[in-house]
């Protein structure tokens, strides 16, 4: 298959020429044809999304999964981290099990599970519900992982017995991110220190950066290991936010939705895990105000982080590769020959046109 796109954006830099597609591979980045239209990029990965066009991952079945994934397609996103909010115990483990027995065969695909929480802070719960929010518990955490295919985990690094957790979880190849969290620097370093590799949604539900109190946000930021995720949808960071921090963090900022299941489906009244949400002008709410995920997607994402003043290539590095590099998966989230055919065609207002998921295309716009 030809794409039969103008350019690629191969290893951060804009080559002129098609892209062909053999198998899952992508086979050779060839000449330009003629009445070439678009750039071919990597396919966008969003390691944060609690739900989608009407699906809540928290209760999805497989048929849920689907619908979810195709309206995602059409987004850019060719992998994903379903990530499931702080609910009752014996919630997770059917939700776990839901995504252990789609096994490889969603397009896009699931990589695993992101559960957030239920180790956070009671004091920046924001949308979670406190009365399922816990304190870290080793065992605890040992087993919601042992039910199915989780990659990753926020939790608040302040908490007692959260470093142990933060040290079991990292040994077992489990990523953890640090969020809803009152952890000021020192705790900070600390957690980072003993294994955690990111920030969840930074700025947003943890201890302000303060000039003498930088906490959690300002050491994300400055460390030059930890990889730091943000909303960048005008609603939970001010434009100015989040491009600031997208300077400071440059090559380990990364994009992500937090979407639930309103996202692509207008305002109206929705739902994260057992919460009403009401999205107005863009904005999801409970019923007190608190902001309850997003309606954001991906490829809007891009688009917003371009709008404020950031080269294309390293917007969609910020979708691709950094979110891939985080979970583990190196060979996702690039371009290039010999390479996975995760890709996403932009026309030339960065929207998406087609989107093909190991070599299969899952997206055409009509
Ligand atoms: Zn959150």
């Amino acid at each position: 298959m030809r794409l039969g796109v103008r350019a690629a954006l191969v290893d951060g830099r804009l080559l002129d020429g098609d892209v062909e597609i053999e198998g899952d591979r992508v086979s050779r980045l060839g000449a330009r044809p003629p009445g070439a239209a678009g750039i071919a990029v990597p396919g966008f990965v969003d390691v944060h999304i609690n739900g989608f066009a009407g699906v809540d991952f928290l209760d999805a079945d497989a048929d849920g999964y689907r619908r979810a994934g195709e309206a995602l397609a059409a987004t850019g996103v060719t992998a994903f981290l379903p990530t499931l909010v702080s609910c009752p115990l014996d919630a997770y483990g059917e939700a776990v099990a839901t995504v252990a027995s789609l096994g490889g065969c969603l397009r896009p695909r699931a990589l695993g599970i992101h559960l957030e929480g239920p180790f956070l802070s009671p004091r920046w719960a924001g949308a979670h519900d406190p009365r399922h929010l816990r304190e870290p518990e080793p065992e605890l955490a040992h087993r919601l992982c042992a039910d199915g295919p989780v990659r990753m985990m926020t939790l608040a690094p302040e908490l007692p017995r959260a470093m142990e957790v933060i040290e079991g979880l990292s040994a077992r190849g489990i990523v953890v991110s640090c969020g809803h969290s009152d952890a000021d620097a020192e705790i900070a370093h600390a957690a980072f220190d003993r294994g955690a590799e990111a920030i969840t949604h930074v700025h947003n539900a943890h201890r302000r950066w303060r000039p003498r109190d930088p906490g959690l946000g300002g050491v994300a930021v400055a460390r030059p290991d930890v990889t730091v995720q943000a909303i960048v949808d005008h609603v939970h960071l001010a434009p100015e936010t989040a491009y600031a921090t997208f300077l400071a963090a440059r090559g380990r900022f990364c994009l992500v939705t937090d979407a639930i299941e309103g996202a692509g489906l207008g305002s109206g009244d929705h739902r994260l895990g057992a919460a009403t949400v009401r999205v107005t002008d863009g904005a999801p709410r409970l019923a007190d105000g608190t902001l309850a995920g997003s309606v954001l997607t991906m490829d809007q994402a891009v688009r917003n982080l371009t709008a404020m003043g950031a080269p294309l290539a390293d917007a969609v590095h910020a979708a691709t590769r950094v979110p891939a590099r985080l979970v583990g998966r190196p060979d996702l989230g690039v371009l290039h020959e010999g390479g996975t055919a995760d890709v996403a065609v932009l026309d030339d207002d960065l929207r998406v046109a087609r989107t093909v998921v190991e070599g299969v295309e899952v997206f055409t716009r009509a």
